[in-house]
């Protein structure tokens, strides 16, 4: 039976992707797409935000079932902002061994649920090995000791546990070195100038050696994160990052007799996490939360939440979730973040409801709820109330409805919802805008991702050398139940 290997490509776009090709500078993807089935519209995960978006890749589910609601999330529990690691600032003012241990540890052993199992899960248990390299969700069934670097040995004092589950072949940079054979070879990649090997070069490095050695897995999930990189800081050049992307698969194949052999013994699989949106210039393109919240007590980045604290802010790039301390709260922070132009959605639930409107686009609301007579075209049924146009909502013939502005509005807007308990309201930003607030990156002239909007939401997919045909629309959540059927193994409902 073939393999199947799956690239994660971090901030791939279909427009980009298209037009690299067109200038003839992605000679892997363009043989991809000729040799197979090319989607260039499949809607991911909201908020667009690699750490939960990992999460529903492997686990095939949205965050209202897998629990990880994004990259920056406030755990009420714990008395914790929870931080996968979103820039130098944020994670130096909350601590650097709090935020190390989140994303090394507690992401895939505590905040991944347990009530869905992961592709690495459900392969091992039927008999199938399973690979994960770089990809930061990895919960599997095999142990695995992560050998901290030194410099953060030194912040995290010993305390962080260090066994973490994956399977059976499992990378995290320098970290964790897959147990294979030969050695790794050495290269910058393995420095801490190359994010201690969380990066392209290494990461295609560790899939030769794996599949050289003869113990390639039945299914490997590679993560390439140098593009994301790049087009936060230059979007302009997107193509050359891309074409740069294209030249690690390259080598990759190349390792092959021929590229027409390795589609033989493999299935390709090419998928992005989400898009990105170029940030206006000026400091206005920066939707300040401190002024725009001046009116509430905010809690203080980098202190304990206290008694008094009304609002805890979690700034996810394009989208942010901010966080009442006390009942009754939620309409009055609606209220102050209505009518500010360069807010697109406002989003809160109440009941098993959520309720959405949009920011400086007049007062009008929508209401929904699972379940109900109305289908939408990824088979969905819903009960909705109120403006269809709010989350631009539109009916085919039959009634059904379909997305444009905001790719599978209602899934992944109730996902995002819903992921924990607790009172949450969502803003997300208006294209060419993005959230600013104390210590959070900043990309103004560069890219930034999080919202539901589609620039941000629709990723291309790329299946070559498969059996089966991906179903359209396409969805992320849709490609494990997908590699399950290539390797014909009974998907397990969650
Ligand atoms: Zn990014």
């Amino acid at each position: 039976m073939k393999k199947v290997l799956l690239f994660l490509v971090d901030s791939m776009m279909p427009d980009v992707l298209e037009q690299c090709v067109a200038e003839n500078k992605a000679p892997a993807f363009q043989y991809m797409m000729e040799h197979g089935q090319y989607i260039n519209d499949c809607a991911t995960v909201f908020p667009t935000m690699t750490a939960s978006i990992d999460c529903s890749l492997i686990t095939g589910v949205y965050p209202d079932q897998h629990t990880v609601p994004g990259l920056v999330w406030y755990e009420p529990d714990t008395k914790k902002i929870i931080n996968y690691i979103n820039g130098a600032m944020p994670v130096a003012k909350i601590g650097i061994a709090h935020c190390a241990q989140n994303v090394l540890y507690d992401l895939n052993e505590k905040h991944l649920s347990r009530y869905v199992k992961t592709i690495h899960e459900v392969l091992e248990e039927q008999g199938f090995v399973s690979g994960s390299i770089n990809v930061i969700a990895h919960r599997g069934h095999k142990k695995h000791t992560l050998q901290l670097p030194l410099a953060l040995q030194a912040v995290t004092g010993g305390q962080m546990p260090r066994k973490v589950s994956g399977p059976s072949i499992f990378s995290m940079g320098t970290m964790a070195v897959p147990n294979i054979f030969r050695p790794i070879p050495w290269g910058m990649g393995h420095t801490s100038l190359g994010s201690y090997g969380i990066n392209d070069a290494y990461a295609i490095d560790v899939l030769i050696e794996v599949v050289t050695s003869g113990k390639q897995p039945d299914f490997t999930l590679v993560y390439l994160p140098d593009n994301d990189h790049k087009l936060h800081r230059s979007p302009m050049k997107a193509t050359e990052h891309l074409a740069a992307v294209d030249q690690q698969i390259a080598r990759f194949l190349n390792t092959f007799q021929s590229w027409e052999k390795a589609l033989e013994e493999n299935v390709f699989i090419f998928i992005s996490d989400h898009g990105q949106t170029t940030i206006g210039l000026d400091d206005s393109h920066n939707i300040e939360l401190e002024k725009l919240l001046a009116s509430f007590r905010l809690h203080k980045l980098g202190e304990e939440i206290k008694k008094e604290d009304e609002i805890v802010i979690c700034n996810n790039e394009r989208m942010t979730y901010l966080y009442p301390m006390y009942d009754g709260l939620t309409p009055k922070i609606v209220a102050a973040v209505t009518g500010e132009p360069r807010i697109d959605l406002i989003a809160w639930k109440e009941n098993g409801w959520v309720h959405v409107q949009n920011g400086g686009r007049g007062h009008n609301t929508l209401k929904y709820r699972k379940g109900g007579g109305q289908s939408d075209c990824y088979g969905m049924q819903w009960t909705i109330e109120g403006d269809l146009k709010v989350l631009d909502l539109q009916l085919d013939s039959q009634g059904n409805i379909f997305f444009d502005s905001y790719p599978d509005a209602l899934s992944r807007l109730h996902g995002a919802l819903f992921a924990r308990n607790d009172e949450v309201v969502i803003i997300t930003a208006a294209p060419a805008y993005e959230f600013y607030s104390e210590y959070a990156p900043t990309h103004l002239g560069g890219g930034s991702h999080g919202s539901l909007h589609k620039r941000d939401s629709l990723v291309p997919l790329i299946v070559a050398g498969a059996k089966h045909v991906m179903k359209r629309p396409a969805r992320l959540v849709d490609v494990k139940d997908f590699i399950l059927q290539e390797l014909a193994v009974q998907a397990v409902p969650v």
